[in-house]
């Protein structure tokens, strides 16, 4: 088995979508991929690699070998985001002597975990130079500079049977003392532009900042990324929805296009990586899988409009995306007959209703891809009396009209601020979707 450390390394440089993009781009700039602004006045050449990338939280890589019409593209999709606490633009509030940072919920995060957990804080800041212009900043505070104390049981003696959380009142995270008189606005605006100063200083030696302009931040447990377990079986870390797949879909991307051709075989396939933002929140946005940027790209590489239908009619897409495993302890949550288990290999997630976007054949394509190497395969349906999750799969096939597939790795708590999933299944996950950039007989 391959070390496990380049994805744990992976997961904890990339506290926020902007840093799984700069993260994602700069292995695809060493593995020979060019960033392209699409702003530029840029044609596709016959072939070679790049990658586009929107609002610095969405990115979309090329591997481009053959025609386009005729070939059609492989597509793995994944997102970049997973449900957090973000900072609000008025960020701390002093009250009873001390300053807290008061943040809002992005996406449908299990929220109890997140108490009592030694917090840092990351994302992009907006700036003003010394020359005027406007610049963004990636910021990481990698250290604990925030936390979410629990109430204590002695005050709350049914806190265990049903304690509930009001977001506004309840989440602020505790940052420092402050004089015990100070009033909300005088003493607190400072604060936090002060902090992310003294940061982007010691952060960004090559730029001559004046001024905070706005900022998007949120809260991250500081406990990195580990492996678990009696035989180390396990991952233990943040962000694994959806990071994992990510990271799987970059190895896939970056091995199955350092293959060399070989001599009497077709031509390598067009091999595409579409890591969006914004899924968590429903993907309606310009850099979500819901908006543009995709469509834009490949209409980008078809040129004209004929030649894009034609291209996609020959084209698949894999949508991976973590999936609930069966817990052991709530097995009755799980539909009987379908209940994957960690380190069994991917998912094959169904939903007749097109929450997820696999059909027959997309699901049997895959069951291919995994045979051909020897891979272990699972599936997944959700119980008939309970709803069910969605992807950015079903949102694509509708942007598009592209075949797709719906996967994922099985994990446990979901959503949390620290999830569990196989230590295996990201080679798993990883070899099956290169299998299905590298499979021969195409276009089907
Ligand atoms: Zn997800």
């Amino acid at each position: 088995m391959t070390s496990l450390a380049p994805l744990l390394r992976f997961l904890n440089d990339s506290p926020t979508p902007f840093h799984v993009v700069a993260n994602v781009a700069a292995r695809l700039h060493a593995a020979g991929y060019t960033a392209v602004d699409e702003g530029a006045a840029w044609s596709p050449p016959p072939s070679g690699k790049f990658y586009f990338t929107r609002n610095g939280s969405s990115l979309v890589a090329v591997n481009l070998n053959a025609a386009a019409a005729e070939h059609g593209f492989r597509l793995v999709g994944a997102h970049t985001d997973s449900p957090c606490l973000k900072v609000k633009p008025t960020a701390i509030a002093c009250n009873h002597g001390y300053a807290k940072l008061a943040v809002e919920v992005y996406g449908g995060a299990l929220l109890n975990p997140w108490f009592d957990r030694d917090l840092g804080l990351a994302g992009r800041v907006t700036v003003q130079t010394a020359r005027g212009a406007q610049a963004n900043c990636l910021l990481n505070i990698n250290r604990p500079i925030a936390f979410i104390p629990s109430l204590a049981i002695h005050l709350d003696r049914q806190a265990n049977d049903h304690r509930a959380i009001n977001q506004q009142q309840h989440l602020p995270a505790l940052l420092c003392r402050v004089a015990k008189t100070a009033a909300a606005a005088d003493t607190a605006a400072p604060i936090l532009a002060e902090i992310l100063m003294a940061e982007l200083a010691r952060q960004r030696h090559d730029l001559e900042i004046t001024q905070i302009l706005a900022h998007e931040l949120s809260l991250y447990d500081c406990q990195l990324a580990q492996p678990v377990g009696l035989h180390n079986e396990f991952i233990a870390a943040a962000r694994l929805d959806n990071l994992l797949s990510c990271y799987a879909g970059m190895q896939a991307l970056v091995a199955a296009g350092a293959r060399a051709p070989q001599r009497n075989s077709p031509p390598p396939a067009n091999h595409v990586l579409a890591l969006n933002d914004h899924e968590e929140i429903g993907s309606a946005s310009a850099a979500g899988a819901a908006g543009p940027f995709l469509q834009a790209v490949l209409q980008r590489l078809c040129g004209d409009p004929i030649c894009l239908t034609r291209a996609l009619r020959h084209s698949m897409l894999i949508s991976a995306d973590n999936a609930h495993g069966v817990h052991p302890n709530y097995p009755t949550l799980h539909e009987p007959n379908h209940q994957p288990l960690m380190n069994a290999g991917p998912v094959i997630k169904v939903n007749s209703n097109q929450r997820y976007a696999t059909n027959s054949e997309t699901a049997a394509l895959f069951r291919r891809v995994c045979a051909r190497h020897n891979l272990p395969v699972q599936t997944i349906v959700v119980r008939s009396d309970m709803a069910c999750g969605s992807t950015i799969g079903p949102i694509t096939a509708t942007k598009l009209g592209v075949r797709t597939l719906d996967i994922g790795v099985p994990q446990l708590g979901m959503h949390s601020i620290r999830e569990l999933a196989g230590a295996q299944d990201q080679h798993t996950l990883s070899a099956a979707l290169q299998g299905f950039y590298e499979l021969p007989d195409w276009p089907f």
